[in-house]
């Protein structure tokens, strides 16, 4: 037997190691797990380049095992093994040195920007967070005794021969007093699904009763018949790691279901990622159905290293607009010992970052080509991915000029270059500016709506929660068009042509007129103003001027630089066609009480029909409509 004191420069690295971390000694699990798998890989590769000349590979496995009774926790492998130098280089020296490094590093970090670098193993080491005691009984694929390695957490370790004949690694943890979560199954189960649910190698994790068919002789009542099988927790071979074209549909399904169990709803599609040059990366995105009560926080994207879970907090790594995705991400080439901010200036991560853009671009473009019908089917479902990606990667707005739909109120869709053709006789002012007329509530805006489409106009329903910030910057990034929603303006401005409207009022007339309004029209809300209209446009229209109200809205869904615009009071303008007939007659009424009975119920009307008029407004107005028709 060799004893031995491990080269201790940091003071004493084992109670550091079982404060670091506190939250996450669960990680310890993933790391024992991750060292038998490499070591399973490796050997492997050796039996497949002939080097392990002797040594079948077979279907090595890897076992997770409890033993109540003695407290310990037991990871067994099958793998390469280790001769006793190797243990006193790798164990004793190399991964020492390399956990000593790490704490060194970290140990005063007060935990302010530690997101990926908590998910930084510290690989063996990291099992002394659990366990009071580590023994590794290891046996070499080459022909030299197996070994065995006891340390008790301090420095001191022992090193002899073990009587092991099986080739591979048992590491048995003498899991300590305030850590004996780690001997329930409950919770190792959870970890090794949570962890390892898609490891290379295959898990087993005790045994299970599977149902076999029944004979055919079997009668009714006759229970089937059952068999103990090992429990294996993981799938080795999970789809992103298959080529797409092994794949079906049902296929992506299914993967789907087994990655989100509590997951009811299909995916709408997904994008499958496949690079190995200049960085390595796979993985499969779903678009999942973006209904309103969605949970993001839930179900988000999954981020491996080699089938390794990593984390599922993939802010960073993927662009903001799809994390909002679902699905996998596996690279080996994401750095995660570093902070988040660190991680954002990574140039690999950035060039991962913009392919995957570019794939969810392209993928979006496939299916808008192949299939038209379904992509418009889905666009609600997906714009809001779509429209928030247009907004943030100026080279997804880009790309998103060839999918990104705009559907009108009846229903059908466009591009907005087909848009663009379409309205460009109709909806060009006179100063040349294309004017693309919008909606964001059938109901409530209905009799606007219904105004510019009798002139022939198209109305785009747009109801997006980030709409506004989105048209504004369309406006900024294409010459010549500018976005009015139907109720900003009365139909007879929406889109100025040159036609001058001749009033039927004279200028005394009109002026009379203005000061009674104003006098009797609340004015901290409506401002008045009069318009020469068509004689048979509505007499009162409200209106809701453009750019304050989207201002408004853009303060309100988070839009900097408008400080105090989400604030201010609902000002309208109240606009009265001077060619109506009822305006005519408001001017004529000799009596001030009929008047402005008479205003008061065409300001009702204007009110109800922009879906203001609600409260102690609307009971007088209901009394007054019955008085009125009596
Ligand atoms: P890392 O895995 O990052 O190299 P570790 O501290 O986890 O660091 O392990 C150090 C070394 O010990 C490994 O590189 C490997 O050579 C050896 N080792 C650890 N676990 C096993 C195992 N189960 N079988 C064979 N070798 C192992």
């Amino acid at each position: 037997m060799s004893k031995g004191t491990i080269n201790v420069s940091v003071e004493n690295i084992f109670p550091l190691i079982k404060k670091f971390l506190y939250s996450d000694h669960e990680i310890f699990l993933r790391e024992l797990i991750s060292n038998a798998t490499d070591a399973t890989l490796k050997l492997k590769h050796l039996a497949n380049i002939g080097e392990a000349n002797d040594v079948a590979y077979g279907n090595p496995k890897i076992e997770v095992k409890i033993d109540k009774e003695n407290k310990t926790l037991h990871i067994i492998d099958e793998g390469i093994g280790m001769t006793k130098d190797e243990v006193e280089k790798y164990i004793n020296q190399i991964a020492f040195s390399g956990a000593e490094e790490f704490i060194e590093k970290y140990k005063d970090k007060d935990g302010g920007d530690t997101g990926i670098i908590g998910h930084f193993g510290l690989g063996f080491y990291s099992s002394f967070m659990v366990a009071d005691k580590v023994e590794i009984i290891t046996k070499s694929f080459k022909d030299e005794p197996a070994a065995h390695w006891v340390c008790d957490g301090s420095p001191n370790f022992t090193l002899e021969d073990a009587d092991k004949d099986v080739r591979g690694t048992e590491i048995i943890l003498h899991i300590s007093e305030d850590e004996t979560e780690f001997l329930e199954e409950g919770r190792i189960r959870e970890l090794l699904v949570k962890y390892n649910k898609f490891m290379p190698i295959p898990i087993k994790f005790g045994m299970k009763t599977e149902t076999l068919p029944k004979p055919e002789d079997a009668k009714e009542d006759d229970p089937a018949p059952t068999k103990e099988v090992e429990n294996i927790i993981n799938n080795p071979n999970p789809a992103w790691t298959k080529q797409p074209v092994d794949l079906e549909e049902e296929d992506y399904k299914g993967f789907y279901r087994e990655l989100y169990p509590m997951q009811f709803e299909e995916p709408l599609f997904h994008i499958h990622l496949n690079v190995d040059y200049p960085f390595n990366l796979t993985g499969i995105l779903y678009f999942p159905k973006m209904t309103n009560d969605m949970n993001i926080q839930k179900d988000k994207i999954q981020l491996y290293q080699n089938q390794v879970f990593v984390t599922d907090n993939v802010e960073g790594i993927v662009p903001e607009f799809l994390t909002m995705l679902r699905g996998v991400i596996d690279s080996p080439d994401i750095p995660l010992n570093v902070s988040r901010s660190y991680l954002q200036a990574d140039g690999a991560v950035k060039k991962i970052s913009s392919y995957i853009t570019r794939k969810v671009a392209d993928k979006l473009k496939t299916l808008f080509n192949d299939n038209r019908e379904d992509f418009e089917q889905k666009w609600n479902d997906i714009k809001v991915v779509i429209e928030y990606g247009m907004l943030t990667e100026d080279k997804f707005f880009d790309k998103a000029q060839k999918f990104a739909l705009y559907p009108t109120v009846d229903g059908n869709y466009f591009t907005f270059e087909e848009l663009q053709e379409k309205i460009k006789d109709n909806q060009t002012d006179k100063d040349d500016k294309l004017v693309v007329l919008y909606a964001s509530n059938k109901d409530e805006q209905h009799s606007y709506i219904q105004d510019a489409k009798d002139k022939g106009y198209e109305v785009l329903m747009l109801d997006s929660p980030i709409i506004s910030h989105l048209l504004q910057k369309l406006e900024s990034s294409k010459e010549n068009i500018s976005f009015v929603r139907v109720d900003s303006e009365p139909v007879e401005n929406l889109i100025k042509k040159d036609e001058e409207q001749i009033s039927k009022l004279s200028d005394e007339e009109k002026e009379t007129l203005k000061t009674f309004l104003t006098e009797t029209v609340p004015s901290e809300k409506f401002t008045v103003q009069l318009e020469a209209m068509d004689s048979k446009a509505n007499p009162f229209v409200i209106t809701e001027p453009e750019f304050m109200r989207r201002m408004k809205e853009m303060q309100q869904t988070g839009g900097g630089g408008m400080f105090g615009m989400g604030n201010m009071p609902e000002m309208y303008n109240l606009i009265v066609n001077t060619n109506h007939e009822l305006v005519s007659e408001i001017l004529n009424t000799k009596t001030k009480k009929k008047k402005e009975r008479l205003v008061n119920q065409a300001l009702d009307l204007a009110k109800l029909s922009k879906n203001l008029l609600k409260g102690e407004d609307m009971t007088a107005f209901i009394k007054r409509s019955y008085e009125m028709i009596k």
